[in-house]
């Protein structure tokens, strides 16, 4: 099988409810897609999903990455994903989300030439499903709690609830949420670098202690791994690094410094799955567990993370709801319980998405 031409076109996600974190507010998505054809008359789908605060790329750029990487791809074969993904970091290394598309559109294309699911190549089918948790994003204390008794009347019992502003009007909106939903559903924190430092960080979760957190994710600046280390020594709840931990390298120097108790993974950050494959080994190796984040991917690039997710078992959470709340998802396929919030991946070869 040879890849004989590449397409790609933009990818403009409109949400249900603008997403507002610590660091800017996104009312729509702006992302790439991908189309790999072979000369075997298969399509390989991929998603690059960027973020300029993040991954350092925007949608434009991302386009022009993965035309660029055309040159890589053609000619091909799909199965050398390893020193194809490997050409790609090292000829476009800035460009993670346009690599995680390449990435995932090859994984398509071998599961289909082989007939199994992806996540049969990955390791297997380690669980049957997993329970994804909606994200409250920062807004007024009322409008959190509001949201949150929402989730919690549905029978949601894990909120990941997005903080980082000024650290006493954090502890308002979190005393708004747990006024609305009790002490018994959990809560993920997700600081999006927004205490700044150790010392800020530490002073706000001090006054936080009693509420049923179950982990704080990047309470500090993304660069400051010293920083972030200091919180972790010293919090009871446990710190997971987010925006601190792109790529394997970094697992390991979190690891090194003990910087954090666990590692927020994202295909798009880390350039897809081959890439976030040998942080989870670095990370397993070091005792760290980890999630599979999400950048509100639409249905392909959340079965990528899925596929990854039910395989490997050091993921002990996993966040791809994004369809859930996409208008215009392009792709179907991917398979969340609207109910119970449980993500279960295709048993169709591949990504086990369609475009619509
Ligand atoms: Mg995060």
């Amino acid at each position: 099988m040879r890849i004989t031409s590449i397409e790609t076109q933009p990818l403009t996600l409109e949400l249900q409810t603008p997403l507002k974190v610590a660091y800017g507010t996104y009312p729509v998505l702006e992302y790439a897609l991908l189309k790999v054809f072979t000369d075997e008359g298969l399509l390989g789908l991929g998603e690059a999903s960027p973020d300029p605060e993040v991954t350092g790329e925007t949608q434009a750029s991302v386009l022009d990455a993965l035309e660029n990487a055309s040159q890589f791809l053609i000619g091909k074969n799909p199965f050398d994903i390893s020193a194809i993904i490997n050409l790609c970091s090292r000829e476009i290394p800035s460009y993670p989300a346009a690599i995680a598309a390449i990435d995932m559109a090859l994984y398509d294309l071998i599961g289909q030439k082989l007939q199994v699911p992806l996540y049969q190549l990955l390791g297997g089918k380690g669980r049957l499903d997993i329970g994804l948790y909606p994200v409250i994003p920062m807004d007024e204390p009322s409008v959190m709690a509001k949201m949150s008794r929402n989730f919690a009347e549905m029978g949601i019992d894990t909120l990941k609830i997005k903080l980082g502003s000024d650290p006493k009007l954090d502890l308002r909106r979190l005393s708004s949420i747990v006024e609305a939903v009790g002490n018994r559903v959990k809560l993920r924190l997700d600081i999006n670098q927004g205490w700044k430092d150790a010392e800020t960080s530490l002073q706000a979760i001090q006054a936080m202690q009693g509420y049923n957190i179950e982990w704080i994710e990047q309470p500090v600046s993304a660069g400051n791994i010293d920083e972030l280390a200091k919180v972790t020594a010293a919090s009871d709840i446990p710190i997971m690094a987010d925006e601190s931990c792109h790529n394997p390298i970094d697992v390991l120097k979190i690891a090194c410094h003990k910087a954090a108790n666990m590692i927020n993974i994202k295909l798009m950050k880390c350039g897809g799955i081959d890439q976030a494959m040998k942080m989870l080994a670095i990370a397993e190796a070091a005792g760290l567990p980890c999630i599979l984040g999400s950048m509100g991917e639409s249905s392909i690039g959340s079965a990528a993370g899925l596929h990854l997710a039910i395989a490997k078992p050091n993921i002990i959470a996993c966040e791809l709801i994004g369809p859930l709340f996409i208008n215009n998802d392009p792709a179907y396929g991917y398979q969340i319980d609207r109910i119970t919030l449980r993500a279960s991946p295709s048993k169709t070869p591949g990504l086990g998405v369609k475009l619509i």
